[in-house]
């Protein structure tokens, strides 16, 4: 099966690196990477493909020149400086978020659901590339990619819980919870002193085929986000 792409975006698409979201793509295959490759080949990227084992906690791997992926290492963040290195994450609901710091050239890829959105691993993510690479927040951008969204999100009150300090982030409907993930992703970026945030704005659960949701459709398929330099 192939991949292929879902959303493009123009400011993204004016800087000098490659980037892709794909749709929904059945990730169990063995040449998934292959797959991979191919897909972000159309944007120019050539290189090596950087997967992790999800596990949605807050850990962030730095890919240096000589980064080992014969074992896929725990982690939902992936931060490099390196060209060539594909940073990659895999989604079905939660929010794939790619960083650019285009002055010190470094890139990051993570991996935000509720759990690492609590955590808030995005802006943990920023920080370990201001601590790795000497980048500024305000000259960073973030794009977030496709997501589930308020329309089907529905949320037990021990997960709305973490989010009532966000209180837009929740909707009541019906006598049930729904929650919005991004808004916190969204504010917590903009307090850490990033200007330039783009949002892919579907939603996995309801956009119709081509994008995948765990929670609506009990799927093994996940979308691909993927950032290069
Ligand atoms: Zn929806």
């Amino acid at each position: 099966m192939k991949i292929t792409t879902t959303f493009r975006n123009a400011l993204w698409d004016s800087f000098s690196l490659s980037y892709g979201f794909s749709t929904a793509y059945d990730s169990t295959g063995d040449s998934h990477t292959n797959d991979v490759s191919k897909f972000m080949k159309q944007f120019g990227a050539e290189g090596e493909v950087i997967l992790l084992d999800q596990v949605h906690g807050d850990k962030i791997i730095q890919v240096n020149e000589r980064f080992n992926t014969t074992v896929l290492q725990q982690a939902d963040g992936l931060i490099t400086n390196v060209p060539g290195k594909i940073l990659t994450i895999k989604t079905a609901d939660c929010v794939p978020v790619l960083l650019y710091d285009p002055v010190n050239k470094a890139i990051a890829a993570v991996h935000s659901g509720w759990r690492g959105t609590k955590d808030l691993i995005a802006v943990k993510a920023l920080s370990f590339m201001n601590k790795a690479y000497d980048t500024n927040p305000s000259d960073t951008h973030v794009i977030l990619g496709p997501a589930i969204k308020t329309c089907c999100y529905e949320v037990k009150d021990d997960t709305a819980s973490y989010f009532n300090k966000y209180p837009d982030s929740l909707e009541t409907r019906n006598g049930s919870m729904y929650l919005n993930v991004k808004l916190p992703i969204i504010k917590d970026l903009k307090d850490a002193g990033v200007n330039s945030i783009q949002n892919i704005d579907s939603c996995t659960g309801c956009s119709g085929e081509s994008l995948c949701s765990w929670r609506m459709h009990k799927t093994r398929k996940r979308q691909y986000a993927c950032i290069s330099l």
